[in-house]
């Protein structure tokens, strides 16, 4: 697999590290009970199809969002991670 870094260009997938889906979690209160709080830390969507995950780019220190296929692992866009969606 390979990405592209905003920065250096398609790169092989070596050089990244997966950080999980770049979503938003609506974080609990602290009283929220430990249900709210096992589901905020430990459950997540499990799509097949079209994500957003955020990586890093180790040589170049960047954070970026890919829009991978979780079926078939085709990257279709990255952007650096501080970008707004187009
Ligand atoms: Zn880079």
């Amino acid at each position: 697999m390979r990405l592209t870094c905003p920065h250096c260009g398609v790169r092989d997938a070596r050089e990244f590290t997966y950080r999980g889906h770049a979503i938003a979690l609506d974080r609990p209160a602290p009283d929220a009970g430990e249900s709210a709080w096992d589901d905020y830390l430990h459950n997540r969507e499990n799509p097949a199809g079209w994500t957003e995950d955020l990586w890093y780019h180790t040589p170049c220190r960047t954070w970026l969002v890919a829009e991978r296929n979780t079926v078939t692992h085709a990257i279709r866009a990255t952007r650096a991670a501080s970008e707004r969606p187009s």
